[in-house]
């Protein structure tokens, strides 16, 4: 399968990129990683007549910590993520969800700006980045404006991007030492998406549970957070019978679709099953070398 023809732009600038971007219009593609557009130009489902190679760009790749915070720019890999002591460190549930996208030669090449701006439902990288409610970096020409994750995912494949905008950085909040945190996901085999995935937060004061946050893939054409599986957390003390009801709760209050992969009812079981899983997972000991 061959893709239709396309003009090829390879800037070394963001801010030539951009102006291609503003000269060409609707019908550009920013090329990232390529691991999902160029599947769907081989397909014929996209048809872009120009193409914005962002591999040459400076600037775009690196991952840094800034007092409570860990930047990351848009072209950095999956696999620069998965394994980076920065983020294993500062935001380990982030390192532990990239390590799960496909296999390593996808980790390679796919960035986590190109799964972001891709948005699609069942990938690792938007269900996490709306568990922290993470921050987006949008450039245009005229400057840039910060999305926060819960506004940036709008629909199937859908974001806040608009046409002549680049996504370039992505910032996540450390994790406080006092945070627990899980990610469960269920796939056919190994290296395939996923067909539900789960990532958790919980933050406990005293003896009771005080910050709960529990992002969703794979149940609806967004990531998304299920509030009241969170609410009923808050303010109890963990144990296995309360994982056991919130679980309930959060296959309750999602309404996934039906599609090849997982019917329904299947999916809302596979939340049940994840969501109890996820918050006993966050509550085990784990070392610093557990991510
Ligand atoms: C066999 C296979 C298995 C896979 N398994 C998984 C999996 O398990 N989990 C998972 O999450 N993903 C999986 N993927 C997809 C992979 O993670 C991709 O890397 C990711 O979805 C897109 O990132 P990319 O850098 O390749 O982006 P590209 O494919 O280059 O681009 C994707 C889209 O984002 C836009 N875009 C890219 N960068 C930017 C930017 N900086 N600003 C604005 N728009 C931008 C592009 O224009 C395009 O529309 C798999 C892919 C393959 C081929």
């Amino acid at each position: 399968l061959k893709p239709a023809a396309f003009d090829y732009f390879a800037p070394d600038t963001i801010e030539h990129a951009l102006q291609i971007l503003a000269e060409h219009g609707d019908d550009t593609k920013l090329l990232a990683g390529g691991q999902s557009l160029v599947p769907l130009m081989n397909l014929r489902l996209a048809r872009p007549r120009a193409l914005i190679d962002l591999n040459r760009v400076k600037g775009l790749t690196f991952i840094v910590r800034e007092g409570d915070w860990i930047r990351i720019g848009a072209m950095t890999r999956h696999q620069q993520v998965a394994t980076s002591s920065v983020v294993r460190e500062g935001c380990p549930l982030l390192a532990r969800a990239a390590g799960n996208i496909g296999y390593t030669a996808i980790r390679n090449r796919g960035t986590i700006g190109g799964s972001l701006a891709h948005a699609d439902p069942v990938s690792e990288h938007p269900c996490v980045a709306l568990a922290f409610d993470a921050q987006l970096v949008l450039r245009g020409l005229r400057g840039d404006r910060v999305v926060t994750a819960s506004d940036f995912f709008r629909g199937y494949l859908t974001t806040a991007l608009a046409a002549d905008e680049i996504l370039t950085e992505i910032r996540y909040p450390v994790l406080s030492p006092q945070t627990r945190w899980s990610f469960q996901e269920f796939a056919k085999k190994t290296g395939d998406f996923a067909v539900v995935a789960v990532a958790c937060l919980i933050e406990i004061g005293g003896s009771d549970i005080q910050v709960a946050r529990i992002a969703l893939a794979g149940v609806a054409d967004r990531p998304v957070r299920a509030t009241g599986a969170e609410q009923r957390l808050r303010g109890r003390q963990p144990s296995a019978e309360l994982f056991s009801q919130v679980g309930d709760t959060a296959a309750s209050e999602v309404h996934p679709t039906s599609d090849i992969h997982a019917g329904e009812n299947y999916r809302r079981h596979l939340v049940r099953t994840l969501v109890r899983r996820a918050l006993s997972d966050s509550m085990s000991d784990r070392d610093g070398a557990d991510v």
